[in-house]
Order: C-alpha cells, then sequence, then structure tokens
C-alpha cells in the first residue's frame, strides 16, 4: 500500500487533501492522472449499465434531500456504528471493525450492539492503542453529517449530507416510471458523492468520510418469485463480469454470499464482491434484496402513493427491489493496486501501472526522438490530429528511454514516436507498454489502430491486423 500511496502522488494521482495546512484526516484529491482514472471507470460503468441496457434509466439526484426523507428511510433513527471507548487509553474504537480486524469480516457482519461487546469480551480482542481488553459499552453513533439550510440560525433547516445514493432513487421512483414511461422490471441507476461520518476511516483512500457511489435500484414485481430470482442471478453475474471486464485479476477477486435461504427469506440475501486488498479481504460492492421498505416508508412518509399498475394486467401492487450498489472509490483504488507491477526492460528495473487500455488515464503519448524542429513538427501535428478523439499527451523532454518510463508509470498503453525514419517513409514507431515491444506503422494508420486497440482493450496490435500490410 505504501508504494501505491508514493506512486500516486509522485504521479498525480491522488494526494492528501489540504496538504499545504498540514492535511485534513482522511481527506484525499485526485490529480490530473487520477481523475481521469476515475471518469474512465464510471463512463464504463455508465455504459455497461445505462447506455447499453433498455431497462435502466439515469439520474442525478440532490446531495441534500427534504429530512423527512432521512426519518422515512430508518437513517436518521439507525444509520449507526456500535462506538466503544478503551476505559484504561480513552481511545474510541468501532466495535465491529475490531471483530473485522482480528476475526475476519464473516464474524462482524450483522451483529448486534450486545452481540459486539459479547464477542469482543469473549475472545479478549484488544484495544490497538494500548493493548488492554477493557472497553465500554458498545453504543450506536449516528453516522450521517448534519448541517443547517437557511442564513437565518433560527430559522434553519436541520439537513444531512446524504449516506447513500440510493433514497434519492427511491423518491423519484415516480417522477422516472410515468415521466418516462419505464415498465417493470427497471431500474435506475445514480453516480455521486455520499458521506458518513466514519469513527475509523483508513486505509488510504478504502474508507473515507467523503466517496463515490455508482448505485442501481432494480424495481420487480413482488409476485414474480421467478423474475427475482432470476434478476437477482442475472445482477451477481454482472457484477462480476464488470470487475474483469475493468481487468481486474481474477484470483484477487472474492465473491461472497451471505445466506442462500428460501425465496421467502430473501429479504436477508446479500451477495458481496470482495477484493483482497493489502490489509486483507474488503468489500468492493453488493447486490442486497431490499424488498419493498424504502418505496413503502417513503409512501407513508410522504402521503403520496409509490405504487405500480401493471399495463397488462392491471395487477397494482409497491415493487420490490434488487440493489447493486458499487463503491467508485474503492473501484478506482484496485485499479491501482491491480495495475501496480514491477518488472524489469532490458536489465532495468521498472514500476509499470498495467492499466486495462479501456481504463488506462492516459490512452498514447507522442515523442519526437529529439528536439530537432523537423521531427517535432510531424509529431505536433500527430499531436493536432489524434486529440480530438483520445486523451494524448505530447512530451520532448529528456532521453527517450526517461520518456518511456514516465509513461509506464502512469499507464499509459501506447507510446508514438517520431524518428527520421519517419521523414523518410511516413512510419512511426508504436511502443506497447507492457512488452516494451516495438512495430512501425503508417502514421496516417494511427487513428484507427488506436481506435481498434482501446475499443477491443488490446495491450498489443496482432500480426494480422487488417491494416498491418504497411508493418516493416
Ligand atoms: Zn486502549
Amino acid at each position: 500500500m505504501e508504494k501505491i500511496v508514493s506512486l500516486s502522488k509522485r504521479r498525480g494521482f491522488v494526494f492528501a487533501g489540504s496538504e499545504i495546512y498540514g492535511g485534513f484526516a482522511n481527506t484525499w484529491d485526485y490529480g490530473p492522472y487520477g481523475v481521469q482514472l476515475k471518469k474512465n471507470i464510471q463512463d464504463f460503468w455508465w455504459k455497461t449499465f445505462v447506455q447499453e441496457r433498455r431497462d435502466i434509466a439515469g439520474l442525478d439526484s440532490s446531495i441534500l434531500l427534504n429530512p423527512k426523507a432521512w426519518e422515512a428511510s430508518g437513517h436518521l433513527g439507525s444509520f449507526t456504528d456500535p462506538l466503544m471507548d478503551c476505559k484504561n487509553c480513552k481511545e474510541r474504537i468501532r466495535g465491529d471493525k475490531l471483530i473485522e480486524e482480528n476475526l475476519g469480516i464473516e464474524k462482524a457482519a450483522g451483529k448486534s450492539l450486545e452481540e459486539i461487546g459479547k464477542i469482543i469480551k469473549e475472545e479478549n480482542l484488544k484495544c490497538p492503542k494500548c493493548g488492554k481488553c477493557d472497553f465500554t459499552e458498545a453504543r450506536a453513533f449516528n453516522m450521517m453529517f448534519k448541517t443547517h439550510q437557511g442564513v437565518v440560525a433560527e430559522t434553519a433547516t436541520e439537513a444531512y449530507l446524504r449516506p447513500e445514493t440510493a433514497q434519492g432513487i427511491f423518491i423519484n421512483f415516480k417522477n422516472i416510471q410515468q415521466n418516462c414511461r419505464m415498465q417493470i422490471p427497471f431500474g435506475v441507476a445514480q453516480i455521486g458523492k455520499s458521506f458518513r461520518n466514519e469513527i475509523t476511516p483508513g486505509n488510504f483512500t478504502y474508507r473515507t468520510r467523503e466517496f463515490e457511489q455508482m448505485e442501481i435500484e432494480y424495481f420487480v414485481n413482488p409476485n414474480d418469485k421467478k423474475v427475482i430470482k432470476e434478476k437477482f442471478e442475472e445482477w451477481k453475474e454482472v457484477s462480476k463480469k464488470w470487475f474483469l471486464d475493468l481487468g481486474i485479476k481474477e484470483e484477487m477477486l472474492r465473491f461472497r454470499e451471505h445466506e442462500k435461504d428460501e425465496l421467502s427469506h430473501y429479504s436477508t440475501m446479500t451477495f458481496d464482491v470482495e477484493y483482497k486488498f493489502p490489509f486483507g479481504w474488503g468489500e468492493l460492492m453488493g447486490v442486497a434484496y431490499r424488498g419493498c421498505f424504502d418505496l413503502t416508508q417513503h409512501q407513508e412518509f410522504s402521503g403520496k402513493s409509490m405504487e405500480y399498475t401493471d399495463p397488462q394486467t392491471n395487477e397494482k401492487y409497491i415493487p420490490h427491489v434488487i440493489e447493486p450498489a458499487f463503491g467508485l472509490s474503492r473501484t478506482t483504488l484496485i485499479t491501482l493496486l491491480d495495475a501496480y507491477t514491477e518488472d524489469e526492460i532490458e536489465g532495468e528495473p521498472r514500476v509499470v501501472m498495467s492499466f486495462s487500455p479501456r481504463i488506462a488515464p492516459v490512452k498514447a503519448a507522442i515523442f519526437p526522438l529529439m528536439k530537432k524542429p523537423e521531427l517535432q513538427k510531424v509529431a505536433k501535428e500527430i499531436f493536432d490530429d489524434l486529440k480530438s478523439d483520445f486523451i494524448i499527451e505530447y512530451d520532448e523532454s529528456g532521453a527517450i528511454g526517461k520518456r518511456y518510463r514516465r509513461q509506464d508509470e502512469i499507464g499509459t498503453p501506447y507510446c508514438i514516436t517520431v524518428d527520421f525514419d519517419t521523414l523518410e517513409d511516413d512510419t512511426v514507431t508504436l511502443r506497447f507498454r507492457d512488452s516494451a515491444k516495438q512495430i512501425r506503422i503508417k502514421k496516417d494508420e494511427l487513428g484507427e489502430a488506436l481506435k481498434y486497440l482501446i475499443k477491443e482493450n488490446k495491450l498489443e496490435l496482432e500480426k494480422n491486423w487488417s491494416l498491418t500490410k504497411n508493418f516493416k
């Protein structure tokens, strides 16, 4: 993890927040390459789950909701962490986290305050600061960030920064269903920031108080158990596949089903995708069957009907919902961890970020071999020719080997070099990041070649590629 934190800073992926003021605990800023990487991941998610599907609509709801919505959803009452204090050193800890860190995630999930206190005592789990096992009773601490809306203190309304994007979807269920003529089963997708006042954040960007989510609420007919089961299975499959399509190594992923119960107990059914972080397995996304709890609550608290009428059968019901919830910040972190590779090129050690081409922040870099006007001119022409279609960089400073290394460290999959042969035969060198292999290609074919490589998510052009006739 330290290597990733240091590379992230050195190469402009992620900086510590408010650094010039000595930092601000647990905040991180995404630098030029980090923001592009994160954007590519979120675009790929949107493309997979919104653009390419007819049954999912997009949404961008407010971070601030009417506080009644949080009352309805149960967040005001019970969105809490089990907080405990060490009686010896006064360290404040999260009981469930202490269990998770010592005994694994399975032992901690879904335990009550009482159970948490009991497990800690029985297993004699120690305070991470002083090593004693002497804690206060676990008590509930609400994790929502509170703020005020309005300028006059007396009349200002208490408001909350949303702890999840899901509720914005539920309160817009009728808007989308009716105005966009969606028929069940259908889903609504949203990407955005959420805020949780975590007691023990940490592990770089893994657990932060401000984070980004990519969530879908998928509405189904509660009486159609067959479809519910099919859709739940389908969401498990497409969620797994999405991470593999991102280029994440399969052996670093784990798929965990919480409960394999009868359909009647479906409300407890959850499926998680986890990643093998340097600190252990950690959650990346989950598919949960949420029943009709949220819509029913909003109907009750708002007085507005959340009922759906089936246009074919006239059957009326409050839909049930399957929720695939992905962490965008966490997915960005695992692409950094997963891509980090140390290898050797011509006997020289190098660090290379092996991002899959579809999410690499920079797709190609263009270099004149040397700072000679005739080479610079051609290289700049190529840059201008490609810049509207791809995120690319132009670099003419330093030795060519140094420039390759720099691009390797930010994970640029392809490098294009203009040399003296270019002036003779209009070909350039196209270098592939992971193998450091080089081929020559006509400069007029670069656009097509890059488009093909990125679309197919390929690290190298194969020999029989249709425009390969000009290879030397
Ligand atoms: Zn202590």
